[in-house]
């Protein structure tokens, strides 16, 4: 059980759940971190007293810096204040709920620590997903899962004592706004649509990959890596109603599920309390009145970012580092205005096909195959 965390991406959306569930549970924290959201991270500095606040941009940081003056609260700027938030002595768990793969290195500090990682931070596992396990087997660091399709595997894994007996895990997808459109209808769809989901409240980055069903595709990547699966063992189903967060399918044809309403809050403090589970104040699923549960077929003709990560699982190397490299920056240009919403498979397809892949990397490789697949969609 958690006592004290270091919580990266504090401002965001996970982050701030993360607070709230700390409050809940009366876990301490040690670090809080953000990229330029002073307000917030003052407010939530002066709440929790941590240790350390940092803020990404140097600016901002200084800002701060000024502002806690007197508080006895460290205030340091960029990659190496994310890095020392990760290692920090104090913390026995890192939440890593930063957006992107900013949040790798960082990881990886915190593992090389030993420290359990709460991990939503799925970009990280996307880009140097082997690297990540390797690690964290040969250091003994914990990782559990805070997406709410790993989680509930996770939970479902619990009484499995052979992975070999694990046929298949079936990712859940809600399909997001735009589900049952054709791709010729997806071409004017703006960020203003994309940005309303039907279930789920989060950050910007993430609900367009939930409008492109790329965070499904990342999710199977995410998947593959966490349980070692090959991407033949890892499908998505579409399920509008978000109730059933994922399944396990056992050799013997069991399927064992985890069910709940929508709410981070569940796997976030089940991260927290693992291997035991802590009273929640909020009401469970009623199974009476939550109505039908339905299951489709992902349409990837509509949705080609699902192809583009399954194919990019499967060559492997620095493949799904160029994806989602690609993704961010392309995603980040739809966010602006500057990139249709077809135009973000159709970037990141000409960047998986433009950036030579990397057998093996290592670390240095992941990041520069990352770099440059920022660089090929802008081209
Ligand atoms: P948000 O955009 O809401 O929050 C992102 C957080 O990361 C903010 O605190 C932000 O700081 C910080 N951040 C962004 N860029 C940088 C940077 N360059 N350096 C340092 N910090 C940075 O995202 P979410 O909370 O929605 O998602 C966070 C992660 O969790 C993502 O990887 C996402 O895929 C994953 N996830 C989220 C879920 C959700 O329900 N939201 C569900 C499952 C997974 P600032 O506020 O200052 O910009
Ligand atoms: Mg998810």
């Amino acid at each position: 059980m958690t006592k004290t965390i270091a919580l990266l991406g504090a401002t965001g959306s996970i982050g701030r759940q993360t607070l709230e569930v700390a409050r809940e549970l009366g876990i301490s924290v040690a670090a809080l971190t953000a990229h330029t959201q002073i307000d917030l991270l003052e407010q939530q500095a002066r709440q929790f007293m941590p240790r350390l606040a940092v803020l990404y941009d140097p600016d901002a940081a200084r800002e701060l810096e000024g502002r806690l003056r007197g508080t006895g609260i460290e205030v340091l700027a960029g990659e190496e204040g994310l890095l020392a938030a990760a290692s920090l002595d104090e913390a026995d768990t890192v939440v890593t709920a930063v957006m992107g793969s900013v949040g790798l290195r960082p990881t990886l500090a915190a593992i090389e620590k030993g420290k359990r990682i709460a991990l939503a931070n799925k970009e990280t596992l996307v880009c140097a997903g082997e690297l990540v396990m390797d690690a964290a087997e040969r250091y003994g660091a914990e990782i559990v899962p805070v997406d709410s399709e790993h989680s509930a595997v996770f939970q479902c894994l619990q009484g499995c004592r052979d992975r070999r007996e694990v046929r298949r895990i079936l990712l859940t997808c809600s399909g997001g706004p735009f589900y049952g459109k054709t791709f010729g209808e997806l071409e004017d769809m703006t960020a203003a649509d994309a940005l309303r989901h039907p279930n789920w409240h989060m950050g910007p980055k993430i609900t367009v990959d939930s409008a492109t069903l790329m965070n499904k595709g990342l999710e199977i990547i995410e998947a593959m890596r966490l349980y070692r699966l090959p991407v033949e063992q890892v499908q998505a189903v579409i399920h509008r109603q978000s109730i059933v967060h994922s399944l396990v399918e056992f050799r013997d044809g069991a399927l064992l599920a985890q069910l709940g309403t929508p709410d981070m809050k569940l796997p976030i403090r089940y991260a927290m309390t693992y291997p035991h589970r802590a009273e929640s104040p909020n009401a469970p699923l009623d199974l009476l009145t939550c109505g039908a549960l339905t299951f489709d077929r992902p349409d990837e003709e509509a949705f080609p970012c699902l192809r583009l990560a399954r194919e990019a699982a499967a060559v492997g190397g620095t493949a799904c580092a160029i994806l989602n490299g690609a993704n961010e920056a392309a995603v980040g240009l739809f966010l602006q205005g500057k990139l249709g919403f077809n135009d973000i498979p159709r970037r990141v397809e000409r960047a998986l096909e433009r950036t030579e892949v990397q057998y093996q990397p290592s670390l240095a490789d992941i990041l520069e195959a990352d770099r440059a697949a920022r660089r090929a969609v802008l081209l």
